[in-house]
């Protein structure tokens, strides 16, 4: 049997709608962030990083050379370089001199040919030629940061980490999905509020999301399939994008 409507003077008027709850730090419900990651993995089921590589430690190399410069630049150098040395003790014999005539066209490269050399050694000496799986590890190697270490846990360890570069970085404020004044309260909050089952892959989705949509000067709100969800203030657009799986994007 239906229950009864209720008569107009039994309505109690006062009842305030009830608000939504955010998840603590953010502009979200729950849902919400679920939906979110939801449509990500929908539209690249399987992101993966760009940084050619053959093994852990020719990883680590690319990573380390990878800042503020791009991918694709990266690996033009290193598939050469990668062919005469990949391991720690090639890379040592090689010599800083002779791995600057290899990485030469890539940003900063004088430091980075020298940081190459001291990390190989520190790992063939401390820990015998094997790339750590551990952050507190490998940040101790020189020229591996935390957002180097976590991309190599992730890539190379299959770890659910949060690198976050300058995309993430952005996306995380603006959005209001996980503000913070530094990319380590970022990353926290971050590792914090996306569900577990899409964490691995959440730091690829955000980095292509933040690079070909949520761009930094003029963000694409017409083609990004989270439209209706964002609260970000730059929105331009309450209409998500169709949800399609996109082809492989170069991350
Ligand atoms: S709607 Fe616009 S501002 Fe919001 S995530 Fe999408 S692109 Fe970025």
């Amino acid at each position: 049997m239906q229950n009864p409507k209720p008569k107009i003077d039994q309505i109690d008027v006062s009842a305030k709608p009830t608000k939504p709850r955010l998840v603590p730090g953010t502009r979200y419900t729950a849902a919400e962030i679920h939906e979110m990651f939801r449509r990500f993995s929908i539209q690249r089921p399987e992101p993966r990083g760009e940084l050619e590589h053959v093994n852990p430690f020719t990883l680590l190399v690319a990573v380390a050379l990878s800042a503020q410069a791009t991918d694709a630049g990266v690996n033009k150098a290193t598939r050469s370089l990668f062919k005469v040395a990949d391991t720690p003790e090639k890379m040592v014999a090689l010599g800083v001199d002779k791995l600057g005539e290899y990485i030469r066209t890539i940003g900063l490269w004088r430091n980075k040919a020298k940081n190459v050399i001291a990390l190989s050694h520190a790992l063939i000496t401390q820990y015998a030629s094997v790339v750590p799986n551990d952050r507190e590890e490998l940040v101790k190697l020189p020229g591996v940061g935390r957002k180097t270490a976590n991309v190599v846990l992730n890539m190379a360890f299959g770890q659910s980490t949060m690198a976050v570069d300058t995309h993430i970085f952005r996306i995380g404020n603006r959005l209001g999905l996980a503000p913070g004044k530094t990319p380590e309260e970022v990353e926290a909050r971050l590792m914090k509020v996306i569900p577990s089952e899409y964490l691995y892959h959440a730091h690829h989705w955000l980095i292509l999301h933040g690079r070909y949509v949520c761009k930094a000067r003029k963000p694409e709100c017409r083609a990004c399939v989270i439209a209706d969800i964002c609260k970000a203030a730059e929105k331009t657009s309450e209409i998500p994008a169709p949800l399609v799986p996109l082809p492989p994007q170069i991350i």
